[in-house]
Parts: structure tokens; sequence; C-alpha cells
């Protein structure tokens, strides 16, 4: 339902969790973050319920680190839950993802991936992207981004998504398809928003994604923007107005 993104200098914890606030008002059953920490560690912090619930249940937490992804959910495949919130994280701990929308084909991919030994924790729609991105990874010895498009090619369905990697700590890859997200570009830092409510305190540039375009967020670098054959798209970076934000 919300999606919120940070990567840079600063601590993103405290920046996800009022930019979960300010999404509040499109309604929501339960949140979580996922950071990365100093030293490389995925840290990954969810929940039943309000903003409030995340914010407690994550106070005696690690929730350190300078890259985060975290979202609000509103659930359509799995009974609103602590496993079943989003972030998801793949089997081996390394990639946590975000999702708004449906994938409409999940049931055949997970059967297919548990054909092969995949063993999946919740009974969301959303576990199945992040499972299949890492599958592709091991099994085509292929970086993160390759490995979204590649996945990409093999869902139906509605989707914005936020992908962090502990193995590469200064890249957020995002991407959409019939589900708004928009990337905003800050001074050495970058946020990420399923609409401009969370963003437009830092920043007043941002780029609105297309279908079927995919993000390379990384720290220190321009933004990138790639279709799902990888070709580079034009950034059309627009300013927002600080008081429309919440219309866009
Ligand atoms: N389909 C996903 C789920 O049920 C995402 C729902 C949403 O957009 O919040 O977990």
């Amino acid at each position: 339902c919300g999606i919120v993104g940070y990567i840079g200098n600063k601590q993103a914890y405290s920046i996800l969790i009022k930019g979960l606030r300010r999404l509040e008002y499109r309604g929501y059953d339960s949140a979580g973050v996922a950071l990365i920490n100093d030293n490389g560690n995925l840290n990954v912090c969810k929940t039943k319920g309000k903003v409030d619930n995340l914010e407690e249940y994550c106070k005696d937490k690690d929730v350190s680190g300078t890259v985060g992804i975290a979202h609000t959910r509103w659930a359509t495949h799995g009974e609103p839950s602590a496993v079943n919130a989003h972030p998801h994280y793949s089997e081996s701990k390394n990639l946590a993802i975000i999702h708004n929308g449906i994938i409409e084909n999940y049931a055949d991919l997970k059967r297919k991936l548990q054909s092969k030994g995949v063993e999946f924790r919740s009974d969301t729609d959303t576990e199945v992207l992040v499972q299949l991105v890492e599958y592709i990874m091991e099994h085509k010895d292929v970086d993160l981004l390759t490995a979204v498009q590649v996945a990409l090619f093999q869902v139906i369905g509605a989707y914005a998504i936020a992908i962090i990697d502990k193995r590469d700590p200064n890249q957020i890859i995002a991407a959409r398809k019939q589900s708004p997200l928009l990337v905003g570009i800050g001074k050495d830092e970058f946020f990420l928003g399923s609409d401009a409510t969370p963003l437009v305190e830092y920043t007043d540039k941002v780029v609105y994604l297309e279908d079927g375009n995919i993000a390379v967020i990384r720290r220190g670098e321009e933004l990138k923007v790639v279709s799902i054959f990888g070709e580079e798209q034009q950034l059309k970076v627009k300013k927002v107005d600080i008081n429309l934000g919440q219309l866009e």
C-alpha cells in the first residue's frame, strides 16, 4: 500500500518512519522496515497494526543504517500478520523487498520455486518475487539488476517494488508497473515513495517512474532509470510543489 525508501549519509530509520506516517492516510493493516547496518547486516523489523506499534516493537532492535526500505501493507494475499507484513526476505536473508500491488501468477511461480527446494515463510504473493530474484541471482550468477529484470519478465500483475541486497549496501533497485512510484533526488541522497508526501520535506526534485521502468539508485552516483530490457531511459526530473505533494 505505502512505500518509502532512503539511501544517503543520514540514518534512514527516522526518515522511513516519518514517511510511513505521511502515508497512513491511505489505510493499512501492518508495517515494517528493512535496513542494512554499517556491519553489512540486513535487519528486518515488522508488525501487525499501526506505525506506532512498529516503533514500539523496533525500540530494542537494531534499526541503524543509511539505507533502508519501509512499507505499510494492505493485505491482498495472506491474512494481516507479522509474518505476512513486508519487507519480505529471501531464504538466504541477503535480499529484502517491499511491494505494492498483486502478483497474479504467484501460485505458479511459488510451486516452481518450491519444486526446486525453496522454502517459503509467508502466504503472500510478494514473497515469491524476492525468492525468485534470489534464485535467479544464485543460479544464473547475475547481479541484482539483471535478476530483477529476468524475474519481472516472468511476473504477471501490478507492482511497485523496492529491493535491497546486503551484499551491495550502496544500492536500492526499484521498479513499477501499474502502481505509482517516484524517486526524490536530494544532495548525496535519494528518497523513494509511492506518492510524493514522504519526500516533499526533503526535496522538490522528483522522477516519476513510468510503467516498465526500473530505477537503479546508488549512493553517491547519478540516478539511472532503465527499461525492463536494460535500455537507459531519459530522466524526466520534475519539480514538485511542496503544498501539492499529496495530490500528485
Ligand atoms: N499483495 C501484497 C500483499 O498482500 C501487497 C499488498 C499491498 O499493496 O499493500 O502482501
